[in-house]
């Protein structure tokens, strides 16, 4: 199982991951979107660490709601209150636990998912987080359902979600700003997609 410290040494190691790959994340939301993407991010979770600093979290739960309503707060743009939406909504799911086994991080995993389709409505193939999120959970459920334990769920997820986020290359997106592209969004990866497996991929570095 993994508790407190897991979510913690997760949000930790997601901030540097979004301001190592801040950069990256710009110019991929230039090709498609407005290049801003790696910024908005940037901007949420160096407020994320600020907070991180001061709270005594109890929970995993404490953690994620924490980084939710600061995403809400400080984020500019769609990912915003997608992404704080996703954080909400995983902490819901896991309210009052202390510790995690495999079936909490895959109600987890989908609560956040759910999350963020109840925000954007987004559907799988539409070139959007939801196509790093969905293999994920997918993932995520089959490695719990086969006796993993959470290292290999969150890695299982992780590999999936960056997966999904190469597979929206060749997609004509149909939501947010890159679906005003049309055909010319052919052939560049989704940036939120992306941001959502470098996250990913964080939760399951903090578990091994
Ligand atoms: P903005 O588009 O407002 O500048 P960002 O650049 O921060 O916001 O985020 C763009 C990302 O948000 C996209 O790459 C996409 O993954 C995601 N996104 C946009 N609209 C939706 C939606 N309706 N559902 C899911 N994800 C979405
Ligand atoms: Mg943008
Ligand atoms: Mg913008």
């Amino acid at each position: 199982t993994v508790g407190t410290d897991w979510a913690t040494a997760w949000v930790r190691g997601t901030i540097d991951t979004v301001s190592e790959h801040r950069a990256e994340l710009i110019s991929l939301d230039r090709e498609i979107g407005d290049a801003d993407h790696g910024e908005n991010l940037d901007r949420g979770f160096q407020a994320v660490a600020t907070k991180l600093d001061t709270l005594t979290p109890e929970t995993p739960a404490d953690v994620l709601k924490m980084v939710a309503s600061t995403l809400i707060s400080t984020v500019g743009g769609a990912s915003g209150p997608l992404l704080g939406t996703a954080y909400l909504k995983a902490a819901g799911s896991i309210a009052g636990k202390t510790e995690l086994g495999s079936a909490d991080i895959v109600a987890l995993l989908t609560a956040a998912r759910d999350g963020v389709v109840l925000r954007g409505k987004a559907e799988p193939g539409d070139k959007t987080m939801i196509d790093a999120w969905t293999p994920a959970v997918e993932a995520a459920a089959a490695a719990e359902a086969a006796g993993a334990d959470v290292p290999a769920v969150l890695s299982a997820a992780a590999d999936a979600a960056e997966k999904g986020a190469a597979d929206t290359e060749p997609l004509v997106a149909r939501k947010g700003r890159a679906s005003y592209l049309g055909e010319r969004a052919i052939g560049h990866r989704d940036p939120g997609a992306q941001s959502s497996s470098l996250i990913l991929r964080e939760a399951a570095i903090a578990a091994g």
